[in-house]
């Protein structure tokens, strides 16, 4: 069971956060309702509490009915002397909510467990998704006319769909006087529950089950391109609910117009209620983002800092997720600020990805207009103070923002020695060390090249 439930967790966060946190961890006893699960330091222990414990639970749960609370402890240390207050238990869960999710497990064998963090309240709202949130709203407060059903939600990698269909399944099977029964799976998850109901040879009882439910919610459809025989089942239950007046809910990373693969007739069906696109993120969204998640972070994050972050990190939510939570536990661990200086310590293998992107030849392009010099300058041999000082900028910007070597970037610039780049660089850092405009100036730049 530990196994599942850990290889599930990895599956939920990722691997990169599993390993962060989760990999010492070890079940330490399962007793009646209660689980112990150990790891090593305090810290450890109140991060992982505190950012996995409900999460730990409702998986716990949905592998051994009878587990009531997970808790999360310090292995004592090998001797004796170890503060007693280590082994002292926390308990996870401690409020009602619990038992509510319990229910709702029960309810549903076939669904997936619900991740207790993505809620309506914890979805922050821009414009890139704010249509996609106002149907989600729509369809969770029941109220959605039939031009609602299925609801598609569609976009990227990380922008935010499974979170708000989980919001949405909260909202309708948890929600104080309601009592929907919402199963939510991925595609995957679907495909397997049906195949193996084919070994099985009880088809039957998988059909009937699905057929139960007030809400059906299918995460990543993509995911049975070429499933012909998947596609055909989900095929005749999505019409099977839907004559039946029961909500359907579809994610995928394309449009149903645009998911080839899927069979025709189908993609008809998914197209024909409201679909909904989940845009990529803008500057604005992410920076709301951040200010959100580091409210509840425990540590103050500098404005700056989180610029910074929603400046650098662009592809999607999750990463930026990630490098926020990894900064907030720096902190912790070491008891020191969050600042510029150490986000890009503890983020260099990250930005480096993001890094790459930028090229010599923009640095000397956008230097060149800054200083208002020519582009070509960048490789002449011209050594005026007002040519060469920007030069020297550019090198030290390129030497900061790529990957490239210094014989590389000399190389960039009119074939220039190596030596002649590290003196750049040098003598740039000693000019922005004596002076804060002019080092206010390479922080713009470097700034600008980054969005
Ligand atoms: P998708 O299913 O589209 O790949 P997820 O819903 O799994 O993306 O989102 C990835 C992560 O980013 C989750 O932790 C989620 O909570 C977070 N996230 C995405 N969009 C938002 C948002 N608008 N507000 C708050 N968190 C968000
Ligand atoms: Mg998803």
């Amino acid at each position: 069971q530990w196994a599942r439930v850990r290889a599930r967790l990895q599956d939920e966060i990722g691997e990169v956060e599993y390993r962060h946190w989760l990999r010492q961890a070890v079940l330490h006893g399962l007793d009646g309702d209660e689980v112990t699960v150990m790891l090593p330091t305090r810290f450890l222990r109140d991060w992982v509490n505190k950012e996995y414990g409900a999460l730990l639970t409702v998986l716990w749960q949905s592998e051994n009915k009878s587990v009531r609370r997970v808790d999360i402890r310090t292995r004592p240390a090998g001797n004796a002397s170890a503060a007693p207050d280590l082994a002292e238990p926390l308990p996870v869960l401690a409020h009602g909510k619990t038992t509510a999710r319990r229910d709702a497990e029960d309810r549903s064998e076939t669904a997936a467990p619900l991740d207790p963090r993505f809620t309506f309240e914890t979805f922050v709202v821009g414009k890139p998704n704010e249509f996609a949130y106002a149907c989600a709203r729509r369809v969770a407060d029941g109220h959605a006319a039939p031009g609602f059903n299925p609801l598609f939600l569609y976009g990227g990698v990380g922008l935010g769909k499974t979170h708000l269909m989980h919001a949405i399944a909260w909202e309708l099977s948890h929600r104080e006087g309601r009592d929907v029964v919402v199963a939510y799976m991925s595609a995957e998850k679907f495909m397997h529950r049906f195949i193996s109901a084919l070994r099985r040879q009880s088809t039957i009882e998988f059909k009937n089950e699905l057929r139960s439910v007030d809400v059906l919610m299918i995460d990543d459809l993509q995911f049975l391109i070429g499933k012909d025989g998947t596609q055909e089942e989900f095929f005749h239950t999505f019409n099977a609910l839907v004559d039946a007046g029961k909500q359907i809910i579809v994610s995928a990373d394309k449009s149903p117009s645009d998911l080839s693969g899927i069979e025709d007739r189908l993609r008809t069906r998914l197209g024909c209620g409201m679909v909904a696109d989940v845009h990529a993120t803008t500057y604005e969204l992410r920076l709301a983002i951040l200010e959100a998640k580091a409210a509840r972070a425990g540590v103050p994050v500098p404005g700056r800092v989180m610029e910074f972050l929603a400046q650098k990190i662009t592809s999607n939510v999750r990463e930026l997720e990630g490098a926020l939570n990894r900064l907030v536990a720096h902190a912790h661990l070491f008891e020191r600020p969050v600042t510029l200086e150490t986000a890009h310590e503890v983020l260099h293998d990250v930005l480096r990805a993001y890094d790459r992107k930028i090229t010599i030849e923009e640095i000397q392009k956008r230097v060149a207009e800054h200083y208002n010099i020519r582009v070509s300058e960048m490789s002449s041999a011209r050594r005026a103070r007002n040519i060469a000082r920007p030069r020297q900028i550019a090198m030290y910007l390129a030497k900061q923002l790529t990957s490239r070597s210094l014989p590389e970037i000399g190389r960039k610039f009119g074939n220039r020695d190596h030596t002649t780049v590290m003196h750049a660089v040098a003598k740039v850092n000693q000019l922005i060390g004596a002076d804060p405009g002019f080092a206010e100036d390479v922080e713009l730049l470097r700034r600008t090249l980054m969005i």
